[in-house]
């Protein structure tokens, strides 16, 4: 079968090989027959080759937002059964931790990822641990299951901490993640939600999915701008940027009492001020990945329920063999979701 592959410990590094697929599961593994596959911007940090990925296998087949069938199953599953049509959750934590045992499975000290730590979704077929699979009714589009880890992200950037209901919010970031949580939050209730960014195309986008204040960053005083918006402050200050810029101002602006989620991680050390934080009694939150299996209950109601259509954020639908472009267009930041359909 033809694979994307990470072989090397470079920047790109990518291959893309005809390899031999896995053969018969292993006990508690399922095959599954890749339907869609999602680049995801931790794709594109294994093709950047940041930092705090290089303890990743190589090689390895790339691709961790998956949705698909089930071919055949290992001995002992029981979650899923041959036929079954399912997503996937790309968080596999260890169940013995301490954070595990307390509940908090999804910042488990052990975490292991398919398209980084095990074969992932870039490729006709894949074999994953059962307990990351999750059954979808079959009425639900390919693309859009392929969806649901992003938007899972998305969901629990809405509802962790004070959640986002009657809230009046900004969400700086507006790629398809940041995209997700504006429409989540519409969803959920929230009150005004303001939008920054850098990308024009991205902000367009932005307004059309629920944003009542787009604000691009390069023009103008950002926490000038937010101020304008909302003379109050924000309650909540979602960060997908981790632009220290954006971080500082998001302590500067939040109203008193108010929340801070960081939802992306700095790539290296950076400064802040934080003395007026403090003196307003701010709540920072950092968040990852998604509650296992707690936010894909809500994600799912969301979605079945039609309260919020991910299909307009599917910029590019693209063969197995062209998944190189898709890299370049999401790295030129050119795209909204690109899914790579390897059938
Ligand atoms: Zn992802
Ligand atoms: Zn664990």
């Amino acid at each position: 079968m033809l694979a994307l592959r990470k072989i090397e410990r470079a920047v790109d590094g990518l291959s893309l090989d005809e390899i031999e697929a896995p053969g018969l599961p292993p006990s508690g593994y399922a095959k599954i027959k890749v339907s869609k596959a999602g680049i995801c911007g931790t794709d594109l940090a294994i093709f950047n080759w940041v930092p705090f990925l290089r303890h990743m296998k190589v090689p390895v087949v790339l691709g961790h937002e998956i949705s698909g069938i089930v071919e055949a199953v290992g001995e002992g599953v029981s979650r899923v059964k041959v036929g079954d049509f399912v997503s996937v959750e790309s968080h596999i934590p260890c169940g013995k931790c301490y954070n595990c045992l307390r509940g908090f499975t999804h910042v488990c000290e052990n975490t292991r990822y398919p398209g980084v730590h095990i074969d992932g979704g870039f490729a006709a077929y894949t074999n994953l641990p059962e307990q990351i699979l999750w059954v979808v009714d079959r009425d639900v589009a390919a693309d859009i299951a392929a969806m649901f880890e992003p938007f899972g992200i998305a969901v629990h950037a809405a509802m962790d901490g004070v959640g986002v209901s009657g809230m009046n919010i900004v969400i700086a970031g507006c790629g398809p993640i940041g995209l997700m949580t504006i429409m989540a939050a519409r969803a959920l209730g929230a009150n005004t939600i303001v939008a920054t960014d850098r990308n024009t195309m991205r902000l367009g986008e932005a307004a059309k999915r629920g944003a009542d204040f787009c604000i691009n960053v390069d023009t103008g005083d950002l926490k000038t701008r937010i101020i304008e918006a909302l003379p109050n402050g924000p309650d909540v200050f979602v960060d997908f940027s981790a632009a220290a810029e954006s971080i500082q101002v998001a302590g500067d602006v939040v109203a008193g009492g108010g929340e801070i989620r960081l939802m992306a991680a700095p790539a290296g050390t950076i400064e802040l001020k934080i003395e007026r934080w403090l003196h307003r009694g701010l709540t920072i939150r950092g968040l990852h990945g998604r509650r296992l299996f707690a936010t894909w209950i809500h994600a799912m109601r969301l979605v079945k329920d039609r309260r919020v259509d991910l299909k307009p954020l599917i910029s590019h639908v693209l063969p197995l063999n062209e998944a190189r472009e898709g890299f370049r267009e999401a790295l030129a930041g050119r795209s909204l979701k690109i899914l790579i359909d390897p059938t």
